[in-house]
């Protein structure tokens, strides 16, 4: 019966769903070519009684417009996304773009490879907090109260509280005071962090740079160890022949203190721009842990001794790759950076 088969296909056209255009283009060639069933319901519908056609008549061009109502909505609704697809994708008849390679950053690689020459040593590598206390940045370390470092030009207060204050760290020793305070001896271990001075941004002054510190604290730990320890780093880094030479120096945490020059790794000792003709260079400060330092820090300092020492590694840095302007590092021109990209490791 004609009333039967426009019943049933108005129910599947009802619950046509389409997932592609595929789906589509099927339901046109099933329903609205002119072999698919709408056409043949029309030519049946020849066939029928008159008294039969008043009342169908009105059913099958209902039925009609629900196929081709349901054709045209699923059509516009592939045809949108097959447009937004394009847009997305862009045209891809055109050449690809390159993908730019990053590269180590010259501090990163300076900082790694100090750190593995303390590695092999023994040493290993203990971080702390930027943000610190008066006692862990200064107090513990043997600054008396008066001491310029503490001035608000060095340092950049966060919080001032009573006899406490929070400030960012101006050097990693305050690491070494949370471990020796933490731990028991013996230690051995590098800080390698980024530390914050108060100090106009110039060529030569910035106010973030990074260190690397390192402590030995054990029974009968000598000055000769220090020598020994800094002489072979200083080869490791700098080639074999690399001179040293130590200079009498005063920091409030040790006791003796000394700063340690290496011969001018431009002009190996002749006397350049560098070194100001003198040959030489300063690459770090050093000496014995100061007994009070040891004490603040609940370590008996009749039994044990240790000595530390820092380095900027923006000045290893720049003793290594010749670099003049300390901005450099940190304004990120790809074209400062992309000289290091071959020393990927
Ligand atoms: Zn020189």
């Amino acid at each position: 019966m004609l009333q039967d088969k426009i019943k049933q296909y108005t129910e599947e056209i009802e619950h046509f769903v389409p997932s592609s255009a595929a789906d589509v283009e099927a339901f046109r060639l099933k329903f609205l070519v002119s072999k698919g069933i709408v056409k043949s319901l029309f030519e049946e519908f020849k066939t029928v009684s008159a008294e039969e056609k008043r009342g169908l008549g009105k059913v099958l061009n209902e039925f009609k417009q629900l196929a081709e109502g349901k054709f045209e909505e699923s059509q516009s609704q592939f045809q949108q996304s097959a447009n937004t697809l394009k847009r997305v994708e862009g045209d891809l008849t055109l050449p690809g773009e390159g993908l730019e390679l990053g590269s180590r950053h010259p501090l990163s690689l300076v900082r790694k490879e100090i750190v593995e020459i303390f590695k092999k040593l023994g040493f290993v590598v203990s971080e702390g907090p930027e943000i610190e206390d008066d006692w862990h940045n200064f107090s513990a370390l043997n600054f008396p109260p008066e001491h310029p470092a503490r001035d608000m030009q060095d340092t950049f207060f966060i919080k001032k509280q009573e006899g406490n204050d929070i400030a960012l760290r101006t050097h990693t020793s305050s690491v070494q005071v949370r471990m020796m305070e933490a731990g028991k001896p013996p230690f051995r271990a590098i800080m390698p962090g980024r530390v914050y001075r108060n100090e106009a941004i110039s060529a030569r002054a910035h106010c973030f740079f990074h260190q690397v510190e390192g402590l030995y604290v054990d029974e009968n730990v000598s000055f000769a160890d220090l020598k020994q320890t800094l002489f072979h780093f200083v080869q490791e880094l700098y080639g074999n022949g690399t001179k040293v030479r130590f200079r009498p120096s005063y920091f409030p945490f040790t006791e003796p203190s000394a700063e340690m020059d290496i011969s001018c790794t431009i002009c190996k000792g002749a006397g350049c721009n560098l070194c100001k003709g003198s040959g030489w260079v300063e690459i770090l400060g050093c000496g014995m842990v100061d007994p009070n330092v040891l004490e603040n820090c609940g370590i008996d300092s009749k039994k044990y001794s240790g000595f530390a020492f820092g380095m900027g590694i923006e000045r290893v840095t720049n003793l290594k790759y010749e670099i003049k302007d300390l901005r450099l590092f940190s304004e990120n021109d790809s074209r400062f950076l992309a000289q290091f990209e071959t020393e990927i490791i």
